[in-house]
């Protein structure tokens, strides 16, 4: 069976070079960056919340992730105003108050699926959870860490082959039944990562069952366009503008490195792991 998740496929949107890295050659970095390490962390405390309704084991479960994933975070606000444990905990305990009914409305937090959709190929992948929203109907729930947000954000996830895929694989796992009406509802909240500010902005984005099923045809013709340049080993560079998005892509040092540099640092700066798993576990 070949794995596809939207993280992968998303990546090779994004820079086929880049999926080369990862899921060609297995080379991960040692170390994560701050930015997904923070993700990390705050995915983690918000669904241990969510299940047990407890302020105190969201906290324990952002600091317990924190030590698993080696500690990547810096630890006080002097150190990293923004993407500290110290700044990362007070964020989540506004959410939390924000946000207190959470644990009584999520019917399903975290839900990781694998599903068989075409022979031989398996999509995977993990929602934040399923949520009941305030007239009774259910929706699935994407949580974004973001440091920028707008009106722009929002627009761009509207048809996002994220959201679309999501919405379809949770309408074919049968999801959205649990409201008796089955209409594909996304409740997006960001958490807005910022030194001294706290927003949690969030949108309700509706499609239509046939805009949801149609999009299950762009997901595979991504399978096959991806199946096809693994077959001839072909993976070009992605828009240069790719190379510094969100600080810097991770295999920037290897981008015009000589054979023995880049093999040094293949050696020294990351490890290589067979298996498809994504940044986000999923
Ligand atoms: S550095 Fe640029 S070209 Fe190289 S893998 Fe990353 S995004 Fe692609």
């Amino acid at each position: 069976m070949e794995k596809f998740s939207y993280s992968k496929i998303s990546m090779f949107m994004e820079c086929p070079k880049k999926f080369y890295w990862r899921y060609v050659e297995h080379l991960r970095p040692k170390k994560k960056s701050p930015a997904l390490a923070l993700g990390s962390c705050m995915a983690y405390s918000l669904a241990t919340f969510r299940r047990t309704g407890s302020q105190d084991e969201a906290r324990q479960a952002f600091v317990d992730r924190w030590e698993e994933e080696g500690r990547i975070l810096q630890k006080t606000k002097d150190d990293d105003p923004l993407r500290s444990v110290a700044r990362g905990l007070e964020i989540l305990s506004e959410y939390m108050q924000t946000f207190p009914d959470d644990p009584k409305n999520f019917i399903r937090p975290e839900v990781s699926f694998e599903d068989e959709i075409a022979p031989g190929i398996l999509f995977r992948g993990r929602l934040d959870g399923v949520v009941r929203l305030d007239d009774g109907s259910v929706a699935v729930n994407e949580d974004k860490t973001a440091s920028q947000w707008g009106d722009s954000y929002f627009r761009r996830l509207h048809g996002s082959f994220q959201i679309m895929w999501y919405l379809w694989i949770a309408k074919k796992l049968g999801l959205f039944s649990l409201d008796g009406k089955a209409t594909p509802k996304c409740l997006v909240r960001v958490i807005y990562i910022h030194r001294e500010r706290y927003r949690f902005p969030s949108d309700l984005i509706i499609k239509s069952g046939k805009q949801v099923d149609d999009s299950f045809n762009d997901l595979m013709n991504w399978v096959k366009l991806i199946q096809r340049c693994v077959s001839e080993n072909h993976f070009p560079r992605g828009d240069a503008n790719a190379c510094l998005k969100y600080g810097g892509c991770d295999y920037l040092p290897l981008r015009d490195a000589s054979r023995r540099l880049k093999d040094s640092l293949i050696k020294y700066e990351f490890e290589r792991k067979d298996g498809d798993e994504d940044e986000n576990g999923s």
